[in-house]
């Protein structure tokens, strides 16, 4: 049987990362995947085109365990991530909101390269093994597939993911490995997911409209987003509706009462939208309920504030505040991110070795702690991955 250095389980963001990391300080290294081949979820990134990182990472943009992201950030940051593509041959090129891409704007890149380095590290890559036990015995770590194989290791790094897109390996199971050595799973929900609302404004489907999104719960603000919205079949959806989804499906699960108020001109003060739909009231009068709007606002979008609003006060009023009761999220299976999970105050900072289990690391979204969409998430995997896979390897 034999025997690794390093065994990374999961061949996802992290885990690459890991295990390139740890074969480059001479450790002998092997990746297990449960799925037939490595990276699945990395092609899917960033509608294909990989948004690797943001320029703007900061703590504020992370939620769950955030002091123990801004330690490792400190250690393994930006610039840090940005000289390791490059090392593998990837040149990375920033688009909008400080959104970092492959120049080549294609996901298969960043495979690509990383099994590349896999390759020329000697990185044996273990596919169809679904790691269902692992134990330590006398210093080794003995690792156990659903099948049967058996694997051995003087220490584990643990990439499986969290729960969020179960298409692509993901499905929760790996946090019942690290249970049973003894770690603390801090109740798992979706985040960076669609939400679903109470009304749902059945014309406006299929319209992306350009807004500023507010979350409140229990009627008080709790985040502003701008961005493009989209309007579904469900509910709401887009990158600011993301960023509220963290926030909107937790307060879902402590059942509290939950809104998303759209402001479809945020560019205008309600008192000069007021002034301009009385000045519309004078002069444009003629016009039909359908094209009254047409022009100031998007034409569906218009009618739909129409139908709801008659005076120019209830119109500029609907325009800045228009309110959907949310419901729920469309759940793991459309989610991006899985926040909640594995509790990062069981791990070493700067290292991600478990305080529980010494030769024990654990990496990425399995951990309690995720981030806003935009690059940041992907990032969590390049930091806590290069910190295990330097420190199980042998490195400091
Ligand atoms: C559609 C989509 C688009 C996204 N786009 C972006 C983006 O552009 N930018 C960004 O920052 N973030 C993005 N994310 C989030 C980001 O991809 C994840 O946060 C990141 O991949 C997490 O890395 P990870 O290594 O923790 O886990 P993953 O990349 O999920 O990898 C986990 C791996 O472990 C394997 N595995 C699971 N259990 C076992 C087991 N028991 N035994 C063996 N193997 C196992 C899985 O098959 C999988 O390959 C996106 C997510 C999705 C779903």
């Amino acid at each position: 049987m034999t025997k690794y250095d390093v065994l990374v389980i999961g061949g996802g963001a992290s885990g690459l990362v890991a295990a390139v990391m740890a074969a480059r300080q001479g450790a002998s290294v092997a990746v297990a995947e449960k799925l037939p081949r490595v990276g699945k979820k990395i092609l899917a990134t960033g509608n294909g085109r990989c948004n690797i990182t943001n320029k703007n990472i900061s703590p504020s943009r992370y939620f769950g365990d955030k002091s123990f992201a801004k330690s490792a950030f400190a250690k393994f940051g930006l610039d840090d991530t940005v000289k390791f593509f490059d090392s593998i041959g990837i040149m990375l090129t920033e688009l909008d909101d400080g959104k970092m891409y492959p120049r080549s704007l294609q996901a298969t890149t960043v495979l690509d390269q990383l099994r590349e380095e896999l390759k020329r590290l000697g990185v044996e890559v273990i596919c169809d093994f679904d790691a269902v036990l692992i134990k330590k015995k006398d210093n080794k770590f003995y690792i156990k597939s659903r099948i049967g194989d058996e694997l051995y290791a003087s220490r584990v790094i643990v990439s499986c993911g969290g729960k969020a897109a179960p298409e692509f390996g993901t499905d929760g199971g790996a946090y019942e490995l690290l249970k049973s050595l003894g770690h603390t799973v801090v109740k798992p929900f979706p985040a960076l997911v669609q939400l679903k609302t109470q009304y749902v404004p059945k014309d406006l489907k299929g319209i992306k409209q350009n807004c500023t999104a507010q979350l409140l719960i229990d009627g008080k603000q709790k985040r502003r987003e701008t961005g493009e919205v989209l309007f579904t079949a469900y509910g709401i959806s887009g990158p600011p509706i993301f960023n509220l989804s963290r926030m909107a499906s937790e307060s879902l699960e402590q059942k509290r009462d939950t809104c998303v108020s759209l402001d479809f001109a945020p560019d205008i003060g309600y008192l000069k939208l007021k002034e301009i739909i009385d000045s519309r009231f004078k002069k444009l009068s003629h016009l039909s309920k359908e094209n009254f709007l047409n022009g100031l606002l998007n034409k569906r979008i218009g009618l739909e504030i129409l139908r709801h609003a008659e005076t120019s006060e209830q119109i500029a009023s609907l325009i800045k505040n228009y309110k959907l009761t949310v419901t729920g999220t469309l759940g793991f299976k459309n989610a991006q991110v899985t926040a909640g999970g594995i509790s990062a105050l069981e791990l070493k900072e700067n290292t991600m070795e478990s305080k529980k289990v010494s030769g024990l690391y654990i990496t990425g979204e399995i951990i309690n702690i995720d981030g806003d969409c935009g690059g940041f998430n992907l990032q969590w995997a390049w930091t806590s991955g290069a910190l295990a896979g330097i420190a199980a390897g042998g490195g400091n």
